[in-house]
């Protein structure tokens, strides 16, 4: 077993598993509040002021970790203020994210998975396929550590969380699941789930499992597509789930938790965005409380799709508001601090090879 198998990430366990873990170590279990506030600020073990060393010591002896988690690389947008990180995993793996600013507050976007298993044809992150899976304390440790990063005094600078970085939430969902109690735990960072969005591919049994689980936050769906054989050329999981898997699905997310549902739809030259791809989508989405994001295909040079032009987007979100189809462009955020989703951990891997 490596060094780095050993290690127990603190920020993995849940409060009540910390009071567990502090008993267990003969230690007062009012040492799990102290240590549980701690973590939650992105400290580590030597920054935390009130914990007695011999306290500390136990802990790094029985190779407990406090933050996993490291900002190795910051870019901010001269543009928006848009903020892109580099991470590194304590295995040496790298992920990335992203902040943006917005009038209401700030929107931090983590990943789930370091790679990912869909391999849509679009998209970055799927070009290595599955590295791994993110522990639930590696996908809050990228929020405490940029909310660390950004704040102010005591206020938190996170008021947003969008699970739209690389990896299927969806294909890790236990460790997603444990990560949303822990960042909505009141003695934690207290986010609310009307503040979360979860973006998936439609992985259709799991979306079932979210809404009887009681998780009320924005369900995404990356659609793509309004039928199951344009959506084939590009999302290889409409072979399992096909588009009207999905509209079950997220009708019933939406009869539990009267969230209106967001699908993603990115333009791709040729191939999803003619009228008559738009009239299809018209009918799907019929009867469905929902909002569609249109987004311009961002250029992925390994993959080698283009956008749609802007005269046919246009065209495009026409057709589906004359049509009573709620939708709306997706600005872009961070122009000039390199492009498209994924692209940041690829070239950050070809620079430092
Ligand atoms: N696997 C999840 C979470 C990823 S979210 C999902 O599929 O939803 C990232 C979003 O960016 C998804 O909507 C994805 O489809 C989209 N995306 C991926 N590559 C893109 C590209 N080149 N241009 C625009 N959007 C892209």
């Amino acid at each position: 077993m490596s060094d780095g198998e050993k290690m127990k990430q603190l920020l993995d366990y849940s409060f009540e598993e910390l009071e567990k873990i502090v008993l267990d170590l003969n230690e007062p279990k009012f040492r799990a509040k102290q240590l549980f506030d701690w973590l939650n600020k992105g400290a580590e073990f030597d920054e935390m002021k009130n914990l007695p060393k011999s306290f500390i010591e136990k802990l790094k002896a029985n190779d407990y970790i406090a933050q996993a988690i490291k900002i190795k690389e910051v870019l901010v947008s001269k543009i928006d203020g848009t903020k892109k990180y580099i991470y590194e995993l304590f295995d040496g793996n790298i992920i990335e994210g992203v902040l943006m600013k917005y009038k209401y507050g700030n929107t931090i976007c983590v990943s789930t998975q370091v790679g990912c298993r869909m391999n849509c044809a679009f998209c970055a992150s799927g070009l290595d396929g599955l590295i791994r899976n993110l522990t639930p304390g590696e996908i809050l440790g990228q929020v405490i550590a940029v909310n660390k990063d950004n704040k102010k005094g005591d206020e938190r600078a996170i008021t947003n969380i969008v699970l739209m970085g690389s990896g299927e939430p969806l294909d890790n969902y236990e460790n997603v699941t444990k990560f949303l109690d822990l960042v909505n735990a009141e003695c934690g960072l207290n986010i609310s789930m009307r503040n979360i969005s979860l973006s998936t591919c439609g992985i259709c049994d799991k979306i079932y499992k979210l809404a009887d689980d009681g998780y009320n936050l924005t369900l995404t769906i990356s659609l793509h597509a309004p039928d199951n054989e344009t959506r084939l050329k590009t999302m290889p999981i409409t072979k399992k789930y096909t588009v009207e898997d999905i509209k079950k699905a997220v009708q019933y997310y939406f009869d539990k938790t009267g969230r209106r549902i967001v699908f993603e739809y990115a333009m791709v030259d040729g191939t999803n965005d003619s009228i008559e791809h738009a009239k299809t989508l018209v009918s799907l989405l019929k009867g469905l409380t929902c909002h569609v994001n249109i987004i311009p295909l961002n250029y992925v040079k390994e993959r080698g799709l283009k956008t749609t032009s802007n005269d046919n987007i246009k065209n495009f979100m026409d057709f589906l508001e004359k049509h009573k189809v709620s939708c709306t462009r997706r600005r872009t955020m961070g122009a000039d601090i390199d492009g498209a989703c994924g692209q940041l951990r690829r070239k950050y891997l070809e620079e430092n090879k």
